[in-house]
């Protein structure tokens, strides 16, 4: 997986993408991080990317030139490199659709993505036309710019690269890999504050563990987020003990 950013602040980027997990990745070639710098790609001597917002109104625009120009760069390298499929360009935008373990199971089927971040008020709508193929938000919230919601993802999308993580089996049982939230962990010791581990976790015995990790999956889902079940695979006698739950957490609200 290549990931290929568009940035007013490619340090930010590269210093968080060079750190524990992903940094590992990185070193063992299973992913790569190209930040490509907006402002080297302004026309004027200043290196200015935004300006005014015809109409008026707050704040400063990315102009769309210095984008347009940074993005035909990266498709030239990209070509280069013999790269010949379609590239998806994400903008990271508050207005487009809210990202989602399932959109990262798709982005990760992907061998190079390009990421857009804005800054300022955003970017010129006609580049956005031109080059964008998918609108990604992190969530119903502001931020300043799409750096911290392009690392989101990228951290994500790695966690489901082949190889990435050192046990492939993790990511398939985490929370949302099928719309539910995953069992509650323990680690050593046994005992701690009064507290002990739940005996089956020391039992060894395979089957019970199966049972007791997709109860308490079932029943941390259906007390904490019901609404991912309408979309979980579960049996009918599962559908009724969700159904159960999440009508006595309702009571308890
Ligand atoms: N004026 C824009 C609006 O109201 O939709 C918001 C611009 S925001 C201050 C600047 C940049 O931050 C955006 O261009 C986008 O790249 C990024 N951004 C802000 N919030 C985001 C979110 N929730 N998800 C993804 N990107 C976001």
């Amino acid at each position: 997986m290549n990931f290929h950013i568009m940035t007013l602040f490619p340090e930010m980027i590269e210093n968080a993408m060079a750190v524990s997990i992903t940094g590992r990745a990185v070193k063992a070639g299973h992913i790569s991080v190209h930040a490509v710098n907006i402002r080297d790609y302004a026309a004027n001597k200043h290196n200015r990317v935004d300006d005014y917002p015809y109409g008026g109104g707050a704040g400063m625009v990315m102009q769309a030139e210095p984008v347009y120009r940074c993005y035909l760069d990266i498709m030239a390298q990209c070509s280069e490199n013999g790269i010949d499929k379609k590239i998806k360009v994400i903008y990271l935008s508050p207005q487009g659709k809210v990202f989602s373990q399932q959109m990262a199971q798709q982005y990760a089927e992907e061998d190079n993505l390009i990421f857009l971040c804005g800054h300022y008020e955003g970017i010129d709508e006609r580049v956005l036309e031109e080059i964008v193929t998918d609108y990604v938000s992190i969530g119903d919230y502001v931020l300043t710019g799409g750096e911290l919601p392009a690392l989101v993802m990228m951290d994500t999308i790695s966690r489901l690269v082949p190889g990435v993580l050192n046990n492939d089996m993790s990511a398939q049982t985490e929370s949302f890999s099928e719309y539910l939230l995953e069992y509650p962990q323990y680690t050593r010791p046994e005992e701690w504050n009064g507290k002990s581990v739940p005996p089956v976790l020391l039992s060894g015995n395979h089957k019970l563990l199966a049972e007791w990790y997709r109860e308490q999956s079932l029943i941390r889902t259906a007390s904490r987020r019901p609404d991912l079940l309408e979309k979980a695979s579960l049996s009918e006698e599962e559908r009724a003990f969700v159904c159960s739950i999440a009508e006595g957490a309702r009571n308890y609200n």
